[in-house]
């Protein structure tokens, strides 16, 4: 300690700050599928595919049908703090974007070997570059459709403090598909195919929203569930709730967006656990496929690196709301028919 208080203060070096910042970003490899699929999200995708190769660690492929990327915008796609989708105060508050950091595919470049492939429909060919510890190779064309594919190589290989705190692979995968099931969740109107070592594990094809919980979740969850669809000023929800013949042993079922993200937030969690109180049994836990719709000003999700927390303007009555919306649904719960068609 006395060294380091002994030492002059300098700033770090640009790969060291990535790295640290990683830290907050990529846990596993699971919390880069999830920044690289808001990417081809937010990139306006039709059709994303993923590829992982021994849970993830070794290879995730990401290749999307969205609006590419310039030759000249490259580089800054890597870059730290560098984003299109935000410019002012205002557009952070307004944010309608997953992403809006500017810092995912520069900390997932400083833990791995990346490399990133684009192509805006009006350019003949793509470009592609490989990024490792921080340098960047110069861009060279590649043949590639529109759209843009980033893949992430050897997670934490420059990094082994990291690297041991990775389970095995069959657990990262899980993670993996975890986060592949939130995105697809939220959004129904894209087509998204799951690889592992070579094996399609799922396969979605653009549905409407009733169907896409199906497809997740199985038939069994849909046919045991209420739909919910309330509104109140500002305020809307909707989705299913499962019946208690649904309940869980785990909180594995459970699926809350808020404004197309998916989150976990302790107010949400309490009032559904007080909706339950009455149907359930204190060690299960309820199962739900919800959407929470708002105006973006009245959320906040510039709390936290991966965005999982949010911050709501008003949580009393957002509580309220909640509680009521799937307290009534519960008790009047007869399970959705067969077919029926949740509004969008
Ligand atoms: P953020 O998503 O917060 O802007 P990222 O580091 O994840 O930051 O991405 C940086 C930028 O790279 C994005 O703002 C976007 O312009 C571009 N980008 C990344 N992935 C894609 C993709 N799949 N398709 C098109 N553009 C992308
Ligand atoms: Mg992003």
């Amino acid at each position: 300690l006395e060294k380091c208080l002994m030492n002059a203060i300098k700033l770090l070096p640009d790969l060291l700050i990535s790295q640290i910042a990683a830290g907050e970003v990529v846990e596993r490899p699971a919390s880069a599928l999830k920044e690289m699929l808001e990417n081809s999200v937010d990139a306006g995708a039709a059709d994303i595919t993923v590829q992982l190769v021994q849970g993830g660690i070794k290879l995730i492929r990401v290749m999307d049908n969205g609006t590419g990327i310039s030759k000249e915008d490259i580089p800054l796609a890597l870059a730290r703090h560098a984003t299109s989708k935000i410019s002012t105060l205002e557009d952070l508050q307004q944010v309608v974007s997953l992403g809006f950091r500017g810092e995912a595919l520069a900390s997932i470049a400083a833990v791995s070997r990346l490399t990133l492939a684009s192509r805006r429909a009006e350019q003949k060919h793509a470009w592609k570059v490989q990024a490792e510890s921080g340098r960047l190779s110069p861009p060279e064309p590649v043949a590639l459709a529109s759209g843009t594919t980033v893949e992430m190589h050897d997670l934490y290989f420059n990094t082994p403090a990291r690297r041991k705190f990775l389970k095995t692979e069959a657990t990262e995968f899980s993670y993996c598909e975890e986060t592949f099931k939130r995105i697809a969740l939220s959004r129904p109107d894209i087509g998204f195919t799951l690889q592992h070592n070579g094996t399609v594990r799922r396969h979605l094809r653009a549905a409407d929203p009733r169907s896409r919980i199906a497809a997740v979740l199985g038939d069994e969850f849909s046919q045991t569930s209420v739909l919910i669809d309330e509104q109140a000023a500002d305020l809307r929800l909707w989705g299913s709730a499962a019946l208690p013949a649904y309940s869980r042993a785990s909180r594995d079922a459970q699926y809350f967006f808020v404004n197309g993200r998916f989150v976990r937030d302790k107010l949400i969690t309490h009032a559904l656990r007080e909706a339950y109180r009455d149907v359930l049994h204190l060690d299960r836990y309820p199962a739900f496929v919800l959407f929470l719709e708002m105006k973006a000003e009245s959320v906040d999700a510039n709390v936290h690196p991966t965005k999982i927390e949010v911050r709501f303007r008003d949580p009393r009555a957002l509580h309220q709301f909640v509680f009521h919306a799937i307290d009534k649904a519960l008790a009047t719960g007869q399970p959705a028919s067969r077919g029926s068609v949740l509004a969008t």
